[in-house]
């Protein structure tokens, strides 16, 4: 495990920290916010990985990051090429091997030395051929001149014209013998950053272009086709790999070997091409290196690589929200105004809009008192309004203007589910008013968010065969299969039937996609007791929410879009669980459309959703269920 030899925050650290003078209150607009120069001050809400990321930068350690996409992955090993030591960077130079043409021979010096020494070269070939060029022509003037004299003029051109061709053929190819510049370096420019995400293994691992005049006079020289991959374009800086398990595991293996010699020779990529013959002498590609992933990278990923990159780095987990602190309004109020900067052409943003984009975030956020760190589609999001603003020839960005962007700039997701609710409206697959029996009106997240509703029927038949067995259909995963194995322990009880004798079909209408979670066990508990007791449910109430198996309502994900795809589908009642009340965040346009009731047990969701005038005397019958402890519930 690396030995921990400096802290996070250090002094310099502290002046960078601009998030003290911010105060919403005496802010006209986003261009009052100071924005930090070094862009590792600009990330926001990622403090573990910020500090990871300078410490490794010190020790140049390697850094394994996994993640929700767009929460700063980048810009880290961004930031952290900016933070390792611009002294030793180096130009890496390949020459001819007058030996053995087929190894280059590779040679690396200062950063800023590889431009001076290629041109040196350059220059002394030039001068060179120059002398020889007039060296043949003093030569060939000299023949003709003494042929006339002698009277055989003939013969004299001839002559001349034999030696000219036979010193051009045997003529040294002086250019051919420059050095060519590998890899350059900036002069006191900060250290190199190449993301070699979806590289293929030339662009990674560098090759050597193929010959098709393999001899003759007409070739190139081998070290003059010989290019650098990412991992010698990043020695002494930062290769970043994003979804590093798309990497071919040949690639993989060739990484890993780079990582441990710190240099990799370069041959040609593909097999039957003259390049494949060459091959350089070890190139420097001493690189720190940041791969990055959503936590199925790591299954894909080369065993040995990761163990490597553990072995001598970190690993960070990223966090995908932040608590809603005044501290951390502060910092992403300062992120506005950084993405605002960094685009450079939309307007600024006056107090109003910064607000409501802050609205968005928490809303996106899908949690109680936290705010989103999904930061590109943010940006996103922000560019887009600033471009609203722009076609207003606003000079600010305003409410109207951020109010108009989300409308526009939804996600394909939340456009097809859309879509969907049209369509299964005219085909009345969606039915949101009457009461009916076996029917429930469940509701889904598709993709990330937005919602959707998603009817389950059930019915409960005579059994066929020895016990009773309980089916449900519409792709379901793992954990909603489990789930429905659950909600039977509440049927038995709270129906008091023995179901041992009955078949419970289950159906989820319209799951292409299949079900992934449990947040459709109380709509399934429902529609199933509903079917059961045939007492109908109430159809303009859709409800979400998982079931223990005790009957309590347990917390659910993406409360808010669930809620507005309800509305937007024009049922009037939505149940959810009490505990993701403070996740809702509905926006303003939903609220009237919707009553939201929060429950706490099966009960009350019955209780709601069942039709009053047929469920007295099964409310009763429950209540009375309910108070029975098992010993009683036997008895009876
Ligand atoms: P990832 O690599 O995780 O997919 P990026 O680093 O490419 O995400 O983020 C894209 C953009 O979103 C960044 O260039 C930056 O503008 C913004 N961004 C993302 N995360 C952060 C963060 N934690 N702090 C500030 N800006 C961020």
């Amino acid at each position: 495990q690396p030995v921990e030899t400096a802290g996070g925050e250090d002094e310099s650290d502290k002046k960078h920290q601009t998030t003290d003078e911010i105060n919403l209150d005496n802010i006209e607009s986003s261009s009052d916010i100071p924005v930090p120069e070094r862009l590792v001050d600009q990330v926001i809400g990622q403090e573990h990985a910020v500090e990871v990321i300078k410490k490794a930068a010190i020790q140049r350690r390697h850094v394994m990051m996994i993640g929700t996409p767009g929460t700063g992955k980048s810009m880290l090993a961004k930031a952290m090429a900016e933070l390792l030591p611009k002294e030793d960077l180096q130009d890496i130079l390949v020459y001819p091997n007058s030996e053995d043409s087929n190894t280059p021979i590779i040679r690396t010096v200062k950063a800023g030395r590889g431009k001076e020494i290629v041109n040196a070269h350059k220059a002394e070939a030039r001068k060179r051929a120059q002398t020889r060029n007039t060296l043949i022509m003093v030569l060939i003037f000299g023949i003709v001149g003494y042929s006339i004299i002698i009277g055989a003029m003939l013969m004299g051109i001839i002559a001349a014209a034999f030696i000219f061709m036979a010193l051009q053929y045997s003529r040294p190819k002086d250019e051919m013998m420059v050095p060519k510049l590998l890899v350059s370096s900036e002069k006191d420019g900060n250290a190199p950053y190449i993301d070699g995400t979806g590289s293929h293994a030339g662009a990674l691992l560098g090759d050597v272009r193929h010959d098709p005049f393999q001899s003759g006079g007409l070739e190139t020289p081998a070290h003059d086709r010989v290019e650098a991959g990412g991992i010698h374009k990043a020695n002494k800086g930062v290769l970043f790999i994003d979804e590093i398990n798309t990497l071919t595991p040949h690639s993989q293996q060739n990484l890993l070997t780079a990582l441990q010699e710190g240099e990799f020779p370069i041959t040609g990529q593909s097999e039957r091409s003259s390049g494949a013959m060459v091959k350089t002498e070890p190139v420097p590609c001493r690189f720190v290196m940041i791969a990055a992933g959503n936590l199925d990278a790591m299954e894909g990923m080369h065993p040995a690589l990761r163990s490597r990159i553990r072995g001598y780095g970190y690993e960070v987990f990223m966090q995908d929200s932040m608590p809603d602190t005044p501290e951390n309004q502060k910092k992403f109020i300062r992120f506005i105004a950084q993405e605002i900067k960094n685009d450079g052409k939309i307007p600024p943003f006056d107090r109003g809009a910064i607000e409501e984009i802050m609205r968005e975030a928490r809303r996106r956020s899908n949690r109680k008192g936290h705010i989103t760190l999904k930061l590109r589609d943010m940006g996103g999001l922000i560019r887009v309004a600033g471009d609203m603003a722009r076609q207003d020839n606003a000079p600010v960005t305003t409410t109207d203007h951020v109010l108009k962007a989300k409308s526009i700039a939804r996600s394909v997701e939340d456009q097809i589910s859309d879509e969907y609710t049209k369509r299964s409206r005219d085909y009345e697959l969606t039915v949101v008013d009457g009461i009916k029996v076996g029917r429930v009106n469940g509701l889904a997240v598709v993709g990330q968010d937005s919602g959707q509703v998603l009817p389950i029927m059930a019915e409960a038949t005579p059994t066929q065969g020895a016990t009773g067995t309980i089916v449900a259909t519409g792709l379901l995963k793992e954990i909603a299969q489990e789930s429905i194995t659950n909600v039977s322990a509440i049927v038995k009880k709270f129906t008091g039937r023995d179901i041992r004798n009955m078949d419970v079909h289950i159906q989820f209408i319209g799951t292409y996609s299949g079900v992934e979670g449990d947040s459709a066990s109380v709509s399934v508990a429902t529609a199933v007791i509903s079917a059961i007791e045939g007492i109908p449910v109430r159809q303009d109430v859709a409800m979400t929410g998982s079931l223990s198996v005790r009957g309590n309502v347990l917390p659910i994900g993406g409360a808010t879009y669930k809620i507005e795809a309800a509305a937007k589908a024009g049922i009037k009642t939505v149940i959810i669980p009490h505990s993701n009340l403070d996740d809702v965040l509905i926006e303003e346009r939903y609220k009237d459309m919707v009553e939201i009731i929060p429950v706490s047990t099966i009960e009350e969701v019955l209780d709601v959703a069942l039709v009053p005038e047929r469920k007295e005397a099964f409310m009763e019958k429950i209540r009375n269920l309910a108070r029975m402890t098992p010993a009683e519930f036997l008895e009876k």
